[in-house]
């Protein structure tokens, strides 16, 4: 397991934004130098404050966005103030409607080694409900270019439990995206956030989210769907072909493994303290270019704290978590037995491991050992 830090840079420009999006972007595209001159700033103030990244995430909003030039410049940063191993691991997220091959062979020049490409569907209802803008036909022509471009490490976003989308139609989602081989598949619960558009038609009463019967049907049937076809449920919404493919830079999340976050809204984490960026962009370039760091707040977590945490993330992973997390809690023999036999985990190598049907209870399973 690698313990080197992970570096996350938050791209916060979409050219129009999904109703369903909770994800810090604004659409305003002429703040994109403002963002990269403070990013510049930012990465001056961290820059002897941790060891040589051996991953780079490049998310969003939509990083796919950025122009050549401004690319480079954020190359140039980078490399300029902190120091990568030599097989880091470079991802970028980027939208079906911005790829050509001109920009996949430019990113595969800046070093980039993974993608991971945002479809949600490729059932064209399903994308207009969601108000993409690309079309299925759009998404499978990008991926066809990531491939011919030679990126074998890819992965590809979808969403399962969309209003009106029935089992069948996801699985054929499903049965889409394997025929283009992807390393990778993160397959994510829809969900209606408060602070979207379609969170407020639910809060009208407008848009009806699906209910816990169903939502538990499309887990279980994209996970037993998944792993026929040889993939790894390595997180309770992420698959792999193989454990190399496994995303290096989201398990150091999981794993309180120390990463930095530039830009707006960005986290990070080292050494039991969380930090947090402003999230607007114009507060986080004002903030800069007062010569302040742009960090909203922080948190010290305690030793218990961090336990209980690494149980939160470890329960939703199949590394599970380690026997010692738990054992001296009071309630730890029966309730792990319990566990047991429900078959809701197993025990491996010193470690609760969460099996296909403790994954559906993982964020209640922690709660159980303290309860
Ligand atoms: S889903 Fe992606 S493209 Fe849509 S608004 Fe969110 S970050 Fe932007």
């Amino acid at each position: 397991m690698s313990s080197n830090p992970g570096l996350y840079v938050h791209v916060p420009f979409c050219k129009t934004k999904c109703p369903y999006c909770d994800f810090y972007s604004i659409t305003d595209l002429s703040l994109m130098d403002a963002w990269l001159k403070a990013l510049k700033h930012e990465a001056a103030i961290y820059r002897d404050e941790f060891s040589a990244f051996d991953s780079l995430y490049l998310g969003g909003g939509t990083p796919s966005l950025l122009s050549y030039q401004q690319m480079e410049t954020l190359k140039d940063i980078l490399r300029t103030h902190f120091d990568f191993t030599p097989d880091v691991e470079i991802t970028i997220e980027v939208n079906p409607d911005d790829m050509t091959r001109e920009k996949l062979k430019f990113l595969e020049s800046m070093g980039v080694n993974r993608i991971s490409i945002g479809v949600q569907s490729f059932n064209d209802e399903v994308l207009t409900f969601l108000k993409r803008r690309h079309t299925a036909s759009v998404a499978e022509k990008a991926i066809d270019l990531i491939r011919l471009c030679g990126f074998s490490n890819f992965g590809i976003d979808l969403m399962y439990g969309i209003p009106g989308q029935t089992e069948d139609c996801w699985l054929e989602t499903l049965r889409c995206a394997l025929a283009f081989q992807p390393a990778h598949l993160s397959c994510y619960q829809f969900t209606l956030e408060e602070r979207t558009p379609y969170g407020r038609l639910k809060a009208e009463g407008k848009l009806h989210p699906a209910g816990e019967c169903e939502e538990k049907r499309f887990f279980l049937s994209t996970s037993d769907f998944l792993k026929s076809k040889g993939f790894i449920h390595y997180e309770v919404s992420n698959f792999a072909k193989t454990q190399k493919r496994e995303s290096r830079h989201n398990k150091k999340y999981w794993q309180h493994i120390p990463y930095l976050g530039l830009g707006p809204a960005a986290h990070s984490f080292k050494n039991g303290m969380r930090w947090w960026n402003h999230r607007s962009v114009e507060r986080y370039c004002q903030a800069l270019t007062a010569g302040e760091k742009p960090v909203e707040a922080s948190e010290t977590l305690s030793p218990e704290q961090l336990r209980l945490e690494r149980l939160f993330l470890g329960f939703r992973t199949k590394g599970g978590v380690p026997l010692d997390d738990v054992s001296g809690n009071p309630k730890y023999d029966s309730t792990l037995s319990r566990l047991k036999q429900s078959r809701h985990v197993t025990v491996r190598k010193n470690r609760i491991i969460p099996t296909q049907k403790g994954y559906l209870i993982a964020d209640r399973l922690p709660l159980m050992f303290f309860d």
